[in-house]
């Protein structure tokens, strides 16, 4: 349950010690890409409203971290 997604290997001890937080951990992978969870929220009628966005480079080390993804060109548009 700790155990990060095994398709993705985080670049340096931080991103490892960041994704490996057991509760409310804003780091996780979804289909392989690193997600970043940026806001989370109740919403009006109760449910959990979470804002997240894909994680394009490390912000602790600053390496590029999609670069398992093909689907998108190396530096293509969104
Ligand atoms: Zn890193």
């Amino acid at each position: 349950m700790s155990e990060p997604e095994k398709s993705f290997e985080p670049c340096c001890k931080d991103m490892t010690t960041a994704m490996s937080f057991p509760a409310g951990r804003h780091f996780f992978v979804e289909n392989g890409v690193l997600m970043l969870t940026v806001a989370r929220s109740i919403l009006k009628d109760g449910s959990e409203g979470i804002l997240e966005h894909p994680v394009r480079f490390c912000p602790f080390c600053g390496k590029p971290v999609q670069d398992r993804s093909e689907s998108a060109g190396p530096w293509g548009h969104q």
